[in-house]
């Protein structure tokens, strides 16, 4: 079986999310996908965070009517922050040798793994899907991100996958872009606006029965 994992805050999920895993489900040839919510994210500010367990409610809720995709609360159950490489390990010695897992990743996410812990160990644990967001980057600037801060030796192959001898590959999906992002839903709460059509419809009336993000 081959296994998207895609973990995220989540604070709240949104339909940014939510469209770019079907997107991806679809043209990747993933049997499933598994969403995981972090946390303590070690690479965020933790400001106006809601509740794990109420992030993991939103998550759930927003997938619920969607065929292969799966919510684990594998990080919520850890003590201290969430790394990367503690939870592909995790869901690998879970989901044992027959599962294949693939890392998905907004691209502003994949240029931010040089500062994760052992960044390299992860790019040696599963292959990367790299999913666009915002204005697209050019294979060349892929190129040149990878060969100065993830590792020499990666080749460009079929216009959108890098292949290394010894690492997984990382491949860029041009996934549909959807300019949403959850930072602009909590500032939409706060100042009082409809957050209506950016989250699934279980996760508005979520927020508005919790008195999320005021
Ligand atoms: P925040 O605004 O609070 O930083 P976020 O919208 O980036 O949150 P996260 O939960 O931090 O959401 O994102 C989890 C993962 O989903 C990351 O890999 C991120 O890059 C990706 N992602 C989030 N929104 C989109 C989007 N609109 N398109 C593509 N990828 C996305």
């Amino acid at each position: 079986m081959d296994a998207g994992l895609f973990g995220g805050t989540f604070n709240p999920i949104h339909n940014g999310h939510v469209g770019v895993i079907q997107y991806v489900k679809a043209h990747c040839a993933l049997d499933t996908i598994i969403l995981y919510p972090s946390a303590l994210p070690p690479h965020k500010s933790n400001v106006n965070l809601a509740s794990a367990q109420d992030r993991l409610s939103m998550v759930k809720g927003a997938v619920k009517h969607l065929n292969g995709f799966q919510v684990s609360d594998i990080e919520l159950q850890r003590q201290g922050p969430s790394f990367t490489i503690d939870t592909i390990s995790q869901f690998k010695s879970v989901f044992g040798n027959d599962t294949r897992f693939h890392l998905l990743l907004g691209s502003d996410a994949f240029f931010d793994t040089p500062s994760w812990k052992q960044a390299r160990q992860i790019f040696g644990a599963v292959p990367m899907i790299v999913m666009q967001r915002g204005e697209r980057t050019g294979m060349a600037s892929y190129a040149s991100f990878i060969d100065e801060h993830i590792a020499k030796g990666y080749k460009l192959k079929n216009d959108n996958i890098f292949v290394h001898d010894g690492l997984f590959p990382i491949r860029i999906c041009n996934v549909p872009r959807i300019d949403i992002s959850s930072t602009q839903i909590r500032n939409r709460i706060k100042s009082g606006k409809s957050i209506s059509g950016l989250v699934p419809e279980y996760v508005e009336t979520f927020i508005r029965t919790k008195d999320l993000y005021k």
